[in-house]
């Protein structure tokens, strides 16, 4: 027999979650397994932005479940090119160029697989001298936690301890357009950033910025690669937070909500001739682009299709911004940043885990991020009742 390490557990110690265990969910509720019910503000970190089991991903899952969930990219099957082709249809007018769509899991993979992309394209159709090519990415980044992408975090508790770190990478101030241009060189092959910085505390950038780093790469001739992860379908009120500023990427990372919180599945989505570049043998995975990952997305991509769901995220951002104002005036929190139904939060005292376990008596889940900061992200499906319920939850709870 086996002893654990860690009295009384077989787990992993990298998460140190708040004392709940759930054991069910419904749209923007969920219930523990003593029967107390939460409104989940959390909704996975933006992967449930269509709340708990919404009935037509449930649906679309069960029926593909009935039918076929694996075949490996060893053979087609009849799911992977309309889901390529909703997804272009989708995004694909707010990028640059004709998009292709290369499926994969997780957001790490997407990203790793971006930087494989604009890397393979800088030497083959930028002739960046072999090994040589760099990325300009910005401080205080999330990109996931793969070796490669943990190389250009600057948080010490994702990277410390984890080197030797993939070279390549350059990071500047986020928001310093000025910056940016000045680390961009002959070497560079792209600009990889979260149009609005999530893990950092919902950091929005100066209006300039984006239309600025968008104009920096077109002079340099490189990509601007948007990780629209957790911004990306429907969290700010558009389809990407880069329409927020009109710009377009060359190449978008899309996770989290794609896979409607049912199962991983991400994509890269962008200019053929960058993902053109590659070819059979030189990138893949076993998972990506399975027929029920497939079929969950492209029911998710019908729920976005019509802008209903962008659109009720801006009108629920505003009452949400409306009560977080209200915190902010009477003094409970310091500062608010948010765009759509997303939102980052400093509370005036204590700590932001603190305040979650406040939260947390008073039936609401939220997550803290740095030090002072919490992060919420409603279901985009939250009625304005729902919302309501939870600023009333939030308000008594921090300033108790
Ligand atoms: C969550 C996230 C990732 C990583 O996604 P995983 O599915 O956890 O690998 C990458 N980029 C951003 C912006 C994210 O929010």
């Amino acid at each position: 027999m086996t002893t654990p390490t860690i009295a009384g557990t077989h787990l992993a110690q990298n998460y140190s979650p708040l004392p709940v265990t759930l054991v069910s969910g419904e749209g923007a509720w969920v219930t523990d397994d003593e029967g107390r019910r939460y409104l989940d503000l959390l909704a996975g970190y933006s992967a449930l932005n269509f709340g708990h089991r919404h009935p037509a991903l449930v649906a679309a899952a069960h029926a593909q479940l009935d039918r076929l969930t694996l075949t490996s990219r060893a053979f087609d099957h009849a799911l992977l090119e309309p889901f390529a082709r909703g997804l272009a249809g989708l995004v694909g007018p707010l990028l640059t160029g004709d998009p292709l769509v290369l499926p994969m899991n997780t957001g790490a993979e997407a990203v790793e697989t971006a930087i494989k992309a604009a890397r393979k394209w800088g030497y083959e159709i930028r002739g960046v001298p072999a090994d040589r090519a760099t990325i300009v990415v910005a401080q205080g980044n999330f990109h996931g936690r793969t070796t490669t992408i943990v190389s250009f975090s600057d948080d010490p508790d994702a990277r410390d301890g984890f080197g030797p770190f993939t070279p390549g990478f350059r990071a500047v101030p986020f928001g310093d357009a000025a910056a940016l241009r000045a680390a961009i060189d002959d070497t560079t092959v792209a600009v990889l950033l979260e149009p609005i910085q999530g893990e950092h505390g919902v950091i929005v950038p100066p209006d300039d910025y984006l239309p600025a780093v968008r104009a920096a790469c077109d002079e340099a001739g490189i990509l601007l690669v948007a990780d629209e992860i957790q911004s990306g379908l429907g969290r700010t009120g558009h389809t990407l937070a880069c329409e927020l500023w009109g710009v377009r990427p060359d190449l978008v990372t899309l996770g989290k909500a794609l896979g409607g919180g049912i199962l991983p599945v991400s994509a890269v989505v962008g200019r053929s001739d960058v993902l053109g570049v590659l070819t059979p043998g030189t990138h893949g995975s076993t998972f990506g682009g399975n027929p029920l990952a497939c079929a969950v997305a492209l029911a998710v991509i019908d729920l976005l299709t019509p802008g209903d769901l962008q659109a009720a995220a801006r009108v629920r951002g505003e009452q949400l911004g409306a009560g977080l104002a209200a915190l902010v005036d009477g003094g409970v929190l310091t500062g608010v940043r948010r765009a759509g139904l997303w939102a980052g939060l400093d509370v005036r005292q204590g700590t932001g885990r603190a305040a979650c376990e406040a939260l947390l008596r008073h039936g609401v889940l939220a997550k803290d991020t740095h030090g002072r900061t919490l992060r919420l992200a409603p279901p985009l499906t939250i009625t304005s009742d729902e919302l309501a319920e939870a600023l009333t939850r939030t308000t008594t709870a921090l300033a108790g």
